[in-house]
């Protein structure tokens, strides 16, 4: 997806400053973002409480979306650079092109991993004839410096592997879990899984110490370890944990990010990742002239995104020392 917001502020993320030495159980309530006319979404990450978890660097939650009698998710093509997309729906159906030639339905339950390394652009829609229901999460991983150059590339994972246990049916997006390892290629080590919570499941999920963990509750709510975790919030959970207790009184559904904290400092504005205020302005530039960084979009039918006018003061990759 796109951030659509035609003011995007300027972001800088990474260092270690902000992650805390151990367990925390910080609540982020998100906000509320329109994206063009009428799709309204969570935003998780960014938030002024946190910026990223792990390599994580954006997530926003949408839907469930009545989308019966209307288009649905409609993005225009517009660019990336410097990230990998993670597309994950739980209900519904997304309709993905790509400037490398790529046409895919994503369905509820697989993995639409883009990664946009030195530019790639791409248009998401709901087909023509779709689900009444749209509900997903779109996220976003930040690549390191070693890799946020690398060729452009787009997979669509249908089968993912997970496991079973004490009322919990875990599927892995991304790295591995309880010995689960995706098939999406990760740049540092991570971790994204949906944890589907059976009602009355009362679960203990081993972690890794040396990552840091949120768990997004994308439908119902569930309690973990002493906080109430309600749908549409998320729970930022710090790092030093070898598991995590989650307890659902209903079936819920979780969203489980984590990673090694990203030491890396990034800029990330619009669409973009890069490492300083003139390389977003380059992007933006290039993308605005139709340069071949990103390509072309087959196929789809209509306009490209225009980027917002860059922020009056100059984006800085401002030194945060750990
Ligand atoms: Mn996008």
């Amino acid at each position: 997806m796109s951030n659509l917001d035609r003011r995007p502020p300027a972001r800088e993320l990474g260092g270690l400053a902000d992650t805390p030495a151990g367990p925390v159980l910080d609540l982020l309530p998100g906000k509320e973002v329109l994206l063009g006319e009428s799709t309204r979404v969570r935003r998780l990450l960014p938030t002024l409480g946190r910026r990223l978890v792990g390599a994580w660097a954006f997530v926003d939650h949408y839907g469930p979306d009545d989308i019966a009698s209307s288009p649905g998710m409609q993005v225009p093509p517009h660019p990336h650079t410097g990230l990998q997309t993670v597309s994950w729906l739980l209900e519904g159906e997304v309709h993905h092109r790509d400037s490398l030639g790529s046409d895919a339905v994503i369905r509820p339950g697989e993995l639409a991993l883009m990664t946009a390394g030195h530019g790639i652009a791409h248009s998401e829609q709901s087909p023509a004839a779709h689900p009444r229901f749209l509900h997903g999460a779109q996220l976003w991983v930040a690549l390191p410096d070693a890799a946020r150059d690398t060729a452009p590339a787009f997979a669509h994972h249908t089968e993912l592997p997970g496991f079973a246990s004490d009322g919990l049916t875990a599927t892995v997006l991304m790295g591995e879990l309880g010995g689960a390892g995706s098939p999406g290629t990760a740049h540092t080590p991570l971790v994204g899984a949906d944890l589907d919570l059976a009602a009355g499941a009362d679960v203990e999920l081993p972690l890794e110490p040396d990552f840091e963990y949120a768990l997004l509750a994308s439908s119902g709510s569930a309690e973990v370890e002493d906080a109430l975790l309600e749908r549409g919030a998320m729970l930022y959970l710090g790092t030093g944990r070898r598991s995590v207790r989650m307890r659902a009184g209903e079936a819920a559904r979780l969203l489980l990010l984590g990673g090694e904290p990203f030491e890396e400092r990034i800029v990330m504005w619009w669409n973009f990742v890069g490492r300083s205020g003139e390389e977003i302005a380059e992007y933006a530039e290039r993308w605005d002239a139709e340069d071949e960084r990103f390509g072309a979009v087959v196929g789809y039918d209509g306009d490209r995104l225009p980027a917002p006018p860059l922020p009056p003061v100059p984006l800085k990759a401002r030194g945060r020392v750990r």
